[in-house]
């Protein structure tokens, strides 16, 4: 059993899927018009550690998680470098992938393109029209809420609290300043498509839906995304889905905001950095790790220091690798100890509390580190074998080995040799020259064995 707070009751539920052994997930994917900056890196994998979990557990995920490739932001950096807009998407697709794989993210079962959806889109609306739900205006067609029962379910706020908060938007020909554009019209001579409602480009808030329903059905089991989506993006796709008579998804998650240096991550307050950035200069773990270290809901701080702290804690998860992965591969007779593993299950199943299931993941390797010094190697390699297992369901990749240039190997191999004849003061100056070279030098039962200086 899994539980995990759901935005639409505000409170952690047993989640339950639709289908015994089945989880059907649609999270929403990036708008293509820029590099990814760390609210995506943090999204991406908050969603990838809850599918490994998910899947460790036994269920077979099916996870789906889309690309906006129809979008203003397009047109307008399409139009300030002179390229076309599928120019700009598809560079930043690119982008967005390569930089999901340095971040050791799995790629979802299927990416659709709002691009290949249009007919739907259009079939959506076209019902939402014929229902009395949505009306033609000269600028395009708008949903209008003020007909939808239950309108801000996902703001926990209904149409008089959220009017009371909002910010006037002029729109003239708008019944409400909720009413959200299903398709805008624009000149013939614009980026866009035919449709029955005359040449334009269908609205954000409509691609989400028709692509959860058609790629997972009625009824399916989460949809996520980061907490600025909440509203009224997914509150605007759930309430599509209502009138036009289908059950959406069963349960909302959001994950909270990056801050840097205690502001909101966005663009327009400036401190803009992007994902790539971090991963160049930090060990492209580093991020994984410091998202495991908040709860998702929480804010999460990015710092330099934060930064240079996971590597740290990254180091001290490959000395342990490097001590016990060829000892755990070896050793069939010892399983990973039980209690460390309900210990860790426990605290994913409820409310994918990584910080605390983190926490006990490095209790298992001090708890092997310490039972092998003190010569009890079944219990080491219990403890081994437990930390290893839950690395891999946070997906946190080990490195128990690393590559070594074939002249510190040599050095090594000098530094045996000066040990062996008993001529320590050599022996420390290859210590040093491979020191030098990047690299220290471990003995490891009768050979030697390396980590990065
Ligand atoms: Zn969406």
């Amino acid at each position: 059993m899994i539980r995990l707070f759901d935005t639409q009751f505000s409170e952690i539920r047993e989640i339950e899927p639709k289908e015994a052994g089945k989880f059907s997930i649609y999270v929403c994917g990036p708008t293509v018009y820029d590099r990814p900056h760390l609210g995506h890196g943090r999204f991406v994998l908050v969603y990838d550690i809850l599918r490994r979990f998910l899947a460790y557990q036994g269920f077979d995920v099916r996870f789906i998680s889309n690309i906006t490739d129809i979008d203003d932001k397009i047109l307008d950096r399409a139009s300030k470098e002179g390229i076309s807009p599928k120019e700009v998407a598809d560079t930043y697709e690119q982008v967005w992938w390569e930089t999901l794989d340095r971040l050791g993210v799995m790629r979802p079962d299927e990416a659709p393109h709002a691009t290949d959806w249009l007919a739907e889109m259009v079939e959506l609306i076209e019902l939402l029209i014929e229902s009395g739900a949505a009306y033609s205006t000269p600028e395009g067609v708008y949903f209008e809420v003020e007909k939808a029962p239950g309108y801000g379910l996902l703001a926990r706020q209904d149409l008089s609290e959220l009017r009371a908060g909002a910010r006037v938007e002029v729109v003239q020909t708008k019944r409400s300043p909720f009413d959200f554009a299903l398709w805008k019209l624009v000149e013939s001579d614009e980026w866009g498509w035919q449709s029955p409602f005359g040449y334009g480009r269908p609205g954000w808030h409509t691609e989400c839906v028709v692509m959860a329903l058609g790629l997972l059905g009625e009824g399916f089991d989460l949809h996520g995304g980061g907490l600025d989506l909440c509203f009224p993006h997914h509150e605007n796709e759930r309430i599509q889905a209502v009138a036009s008579g289908r059950e959406f998804a069963r349960h909302w998650m959001h994950n909270g905001f990056v801050m840097v240096g205690d502001e909101k991550m966005s663009k327009s307050l400036g401190n803009f950095e992007t994902l790539e950035n971090l991963l160049e200069r930090f060990d492209s773990r580093s991020y994984r790790l410091l998202v495991l270290r908040s709860h998702y809901r929480s804010p999460m701080d990015v710092t330099p220091e934060n930064s240079e702290d996971a590597e740290r804690a990254l180091e001290r998860i490959d000395a342990f690798a490097r001590r016990f992965t060829d000892l755990c591969e070896r050793n069939h007779t010892v399983g990973a100890d039980e209690g460390a593993m309900s210990r860790f299950v426990a605290a994913m199943s409820e409310d994918l509390n990584t910080p605390v299931a983190l926490s006990y993941a490095f209790e298992a390797i001090t708890g092997a580190n310490g039972s092998m010094d003190r010569g009890q190697r079944d219990k080491a390699v219990a403890y081994a074998k437990a930390a290893l297992a839950q690395l891999e369901i946070l997906g946190l990749v080990v490195e128990s080995k690393i590559d070594v240039p074939a002249d510190v190997v040599a050095l090594a191999e000098l530094r045996v040799a000066a040990r062996r004849a008993k001529d320590y003061a050599l022996a420390d100056n290859y210590r040093q020259e491979i020191l030098d070279l990047g690299y220290v030098v471990e003995d490891a039962g009768s050979g030697f064995g390396f980590r990065r200086a």
